[in-house]
């Protein structure tokens, strides 16, 4: 099946040199070609969206109400393609497919919140009477301008979705990038664009290399913002490459989060959240909770329940519906193994897991069992590093503070949780927790009313919620002058 990208209101051909192909995790099959874009097929797009922000303008002067119906539209006919676009999804990226369909739910509320959010009032207004007598001075909020988006492979439509819901609701005009290992989702949104009749220009795809096209965004003068989801590596490239223009800057990054449980809590219930903490999207997650850090007392009979659990997980394919698929590539399995490799001769003890998974359908795909390391300490590579799979560590603690100290040693800030049927201590632990989203007695759910986002190397900015809409705006401030004549400023 051959794909094209979007520029200026068409389909074509990118006119790089190389065919890049989506490669079904499971089988290894070949489902997609796409020919690559070039910088100068980037150039062109930027070009498009820049057009339409400033000399066209259809988008960006739109009645809010109409844009609204629009943002309305787009999600009804997410919604209608429901079926499709998390098969498509599920085949791509390899999440098992009930996991493909919430994401393509959320993406539904998630339009349908900004469709919302976009006509509620903004702003606030001040009576002020400083040196110049009675003035008027109000804030308006204005779409930032041209916007570049570059996205992961880990949630391919649902992080697009984060960004262009909120970015196409303030009235900007985008360049989106999504990963060249998962793009088929992001074309099906922009035929549903297409469909709705966005203007031509105020939306562009492009599929290509993060070192070419992405760096071109994140580095050109003709872009006034670049929101970025993906590791913090490329994250501070991007950071560099947007000092050329001082452009506005999002960053989504990578995440190494403590999950603390205190002796108090059910075990059994701990032992499914955490399993869901590290295993849902096979570990392939920004805010996995990729380190357990558990009371003493209770960590050797939580352990034997996890590794009993996590041995019981079923892998298969996707669209089957086990509990996990496979990882997005064959290389990335390979740094998984060796991140294993690495734990073991670190000296932490593997209790289950640990290798990859080659039974039955999973012959040909890159499977790899759930893994638990025990024995773990914050100096250890597998402890330290985002390996972004299904692999846990347990440290363990006897004081909360030390609970506490564990959960920070990390350069990272995204996520973090506490299980504790002691909801004060719950909630001073959680206070300490330096990072941006987390959860009490419970892992993982996010909501698109909510603001997602890290401290730290984590990131910079939110997505999501009202903070989500305001980064993809500016604010303004205008002042009225209530008096006649002049200022009386100057003594002659
Ligand atoms: P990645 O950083 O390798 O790639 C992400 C995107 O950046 C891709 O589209 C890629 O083509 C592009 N890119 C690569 N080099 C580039 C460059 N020099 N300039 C511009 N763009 C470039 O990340 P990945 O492997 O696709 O995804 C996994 C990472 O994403 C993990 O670190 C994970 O934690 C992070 N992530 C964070 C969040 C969050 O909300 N904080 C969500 C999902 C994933």
């Amino acid at each position: 099946m051959r794909k094209k990208i979007w520029i200026d209101g068409a389909w074509i051909d990118g006119s790089g040199e190389k065919m890049l192909y989506s490669i079904n995790p499971a089988t290894a099959d070949v489902i997609a070609e796409i020919k690559e874009a070039s910088f100068s097929d980037t150039e062109r797009a930027i070009q498009a969206a820049k057009n339409s922000f400033y000399v066209t303008r259809e988008w960006r002067d739109m009645d809010v109400q109409k844009r609204s119906d629009i943002l309305l539209k787009i999600a009804d006919k997410i919604e209608e393609n429901l079926q499709e676009i998390a098969a498509i999804e599920s085949m791509d990226n390899g999440k098992p497919l009930r996991e493909a369909e919430a994401d393509v739910d959320d993406a539904v509320h998630c339009f349908r919140y900004y469709a919302g959010l976009i006509r509620t009032p903004e702003g606030g207004v001040y009576q002020v009477n400083q040196n110049f007598g009675e003035m008027h001075s109000y804030e308006v909020r204005e779409p930032v301008g041209v916007c570049a988006m570059i996205t992961p492979w880990n949630f391919p439509f649902l992080m697009g979705i984060w960004k262009l819901a909120p970015a196409l609701a303030a009235g900007n005009s985008i360049i989106f990038k999504p990963s060249s290992d998962t793009f088929l989702s992001a074309i099906k949104l922009f035929e549903i664009f297409e469909e709705v009749g966005l203007p031509k220009g105020t939306v562009n795809l492009l599929v290509g290399p993060g070192s070419t096209v992405g760096n071109k965004l994140a580095e050109s003068k003709d872009v006034d913002m670049i929101t970025f989801t993906g590791s913090t590596v490329v994250g501070q490239n991007i950071m560099r490459a947007a000092a050329a223009n001082v452009k506005k800057i999002g960053l989504e990054l990578g995440g190494k989060s403590p999950n603390i449980i205190f002796a108090d809590v059910d075990i059994e219930s701990a032992v499914e959240w955490a399993m869901l903490g590290i295993f849902f999207n096979q570990g392939e997650v920004c805010c996995a909770g990729s380190r357990i850090i558990i009371e003493k007392s209770i960590k050797d009979e939580f352990v034997k329940r996890l590794a009993e659990r996590a041995d019981r997980i079923t892998l298969g394919n996707p669209l089957d519906n086990p509990d996990m698929g496979p990882l997005i590539s064959k290389q990335h399995m390979q740094e998984v193994l060796s991140y294993i490799e690495t734990g073991k001769k670190e000296g932490a003890a593997l209790v289950c897991g640990g290798y990859r998974y080659m039974e039955g359908d999973c012959k040909k795909g890159y499977f790899v069992r759930p893994t638990v390391f025990d024995h773990c300490s914050s100096q250890m590579r597998i402890v330290k590093e985002e390996i972004f799979g299904p692999v846990v560590t347990i440290q363990t603690f006897e004081t909360e503070k030390e609970a506490v100290a564990l959960a920070n040693d990390t350069v990272y800030g995204l996520a973090g949780a506490v299980f504790t049927n002691d909801m004060s201590k719950a909630l001073r632990v959680i206070r300490e927790i330096r990072a941006g989203i987390t959860w009490i007695n419970c892992y993982n759910p996010a909501f698109s009313e909510a603001p997602w986002g890290g401290y730290k190397m984590s990131g910079i900015g939110r997505e999501l919620g009202v903070h989500g809409l305001e980064e993809y705006q500016e604010v303004k401030q205008i002042n009225i002058n209530l008096n006649p004549g002049g200022p009386g400023w100057y003594h002659n």
